[in-house]
C-alpha cells in the first residue's frame, strides 16, 4: 500500500476544507471498500480524511421524512425502529447487502460511494477505463457475466454494486451534501451517473462535497414491499439482478407503485415507465408481467450475461408478487 497522510477532524468545515483543497484526498468512514482498493493499488489517495468524529450518525423522523445521517451504520439502520416502521423496503435492501460484519462497519454514505466490483477494475494489470481512463474496457470483449444490460457505453459496462441504493432510488430519496459553496440537495436518481465517456466519475458530487445525510420521504409503502436479490450464493455476494418493489394497494387495485433494479446498470436503475403501467391495474400476475415487459425495453446483453434478459423480468414479476402477496 502507498504511504498516505491521515487526519481526523472533529469539525465538518475542517473536513470539507481539507477535501476541497486536495484532489488526491479521500474521505474514509467504515473503510470497507476503500481500504481494499488501496491495498490492491486501485486507488492511491495521498490523504485520508477520517470523518468518524463528525456527528452524522443519527436517524430521525422530521416533518414528513426520515433523515439518515451519512455515518449511520448499515446494520443499525436496518434495525432502526423508525426505518422498519416507515421504510421497510430500505431495511430489507440493507439486510441483503454484504455480511453482518460488513454491515456493522459500513456507513450509509460509504455504501452509496462504493465502487463497482468489475474484476477488471480491481486488477491493475488489466485495462480499465474507470481505473485508468483511456486504457480500454477489459470487460467489453472479456468475461462480462456480472455486467450491465442498460445504460452502458463503449467505455464501460460495469454495474453499481449497492443494494441500499436500489431501494433509495425507488423511494425517491434525496442526498444532502455540504461543500465549499454551501449545502445542496441531490435527488437520489441524479446522484449516480451513467458511464458515458467519463466512467471514472461514479457520482455527481463536486470536488470538496461531503455527503451529510439521506432523506426518505414518507409514502404509503409500508405493507406491500419486497427487495429480491438474485445472486450466486445465498449470502455475501453481489446481485446478478435485484429488484426493489413497493406497492400501495387498495381493494386489489394498485394506487401507486415503485420499482427499481440493481445489477443491471452503472447506477441504481429506476423503472418509472413500468411503474406507470401498474397504476390503476389489479394486483395480479398479468399486470406484473406487463410491467416487466415495459421495464425490459432497451435492454441489451453482452456475450456472457444474456441470462439477465430473462432473469431480470422474472425477478420483477416475482418481487411484485411477493410484495403484493399474490399466490
Ligand atoms: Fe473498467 Fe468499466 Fe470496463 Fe469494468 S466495465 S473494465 S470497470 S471500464
Amino acid at each position: 500500500m502507498n504511504q498516505f497522510q491521515y487526519m481526523r477532524p472533529s469539525k465538518q468545515k475542517a473536513a470539507i476544507d481539507a477535501l476541497a483543497k486536495d484532489p488526491n484526498a479521500k474521505i474514509i468512514a467504515g473503510g470497507t471498500n476503500l481500504i481494499d482498493l488501496m491495498k490492491r493499488g486501485v486507488m492511491t489517495p495521498q490523504k485520508l480524511i477520517d470523518i468518524n468524529k463528525l456527528p452524522l450518525s443519527k436517524v430521525d423522523h422530521e416533518g414528513n421524512a426520515l433523515r439518515i445521517g451519512a455515518l449511520a451504520l448499515n446494520g443499525a439502520v436496518a434495525e432502526d425502529k423508525q426505518v422498519l416502521a416507515k421504510q421497510p423496503l430500505l431495511a430489507q435492501a440493507l439486510n441483503a447487502g454484504a455480511s453482518a460484519q460488513l454491515r456493522n462497519m459500513a456507513t450509509v454514505g460509504g455504501n452509496m460511494l462504493q465502487r463497482t466490483r468489475c474484476h477488471y477494475f480491481y486488477d491493475t494489470a488489466l485495462p480499465c477505463n474507470k481505473r485508468e481512463p483511456g486504457t480500454g474496457c477489459g470487460a467489453l470483449e472479456g468475461y462480462n457475466r456480472m455486467h450491465a444490460i442498460f445504460g452502458f457505453s463503449d467505455k464501460c459496462i460495469a454495474v453499481h454494486p449497492s443494494d441500499m441504493s436500489v431501494a433509495l432510488v425507488a423511494l425517491d430519496a434525496t442526498v444532502l451534501v455540504s461543500g465549499p459553496k454551501g449545502d445542496r440537495r441531490i435527488p437520489f436518481a441524479e446522484f449516480h451517473r451513467l458511464p458515458g465517456d467519463t466512467p471514472q466519475q461514479d457520482t455527481n458530487l463536486a470536488q470538496g462535497e461531503l455527503i451529510t445525510a439521506v432523506e426518505v420521504p414518507d409514502a404509503p409503502f409500508t405493507k406491500h414491499v419486497h427487495y429480491l436479490k438474485v445472486r450466486e450464493r445465498a449470502s455475501y455476494a453481489f446481485a446478478l439482478v435485484s429488484v426493489a418493489a413497493a406497492l400501495h394497494i387498495e381493494n386489489n387495485t394498485i394506487k401507486d407503485a415503485r420499482l427499481a433494479m440493481g445489477g443491471v446498470a452503472h447506477k441504481p436503475w429506476r423503472l418509472t415507465e413500468a411503474e406507470k403501467t401498474l397504476i390503476g391495474k389489479p394486483a395480479t400476475e398479468e399486470s406484473f408481467q406487463q410491467a416487466a415487459e415495459v421495464a425490459m425495453r432497451g435492454a441489451k446483453a453482452f456475450k456472457h450475461n444474456a441470462f439477465k434478459l430473462k432473469l431480470a423480468p422474472n425477478s420483477i414479476v416475482q418481487a411484485l408478487k411477493t410484495a403484493a402477496a399474490v399466490a
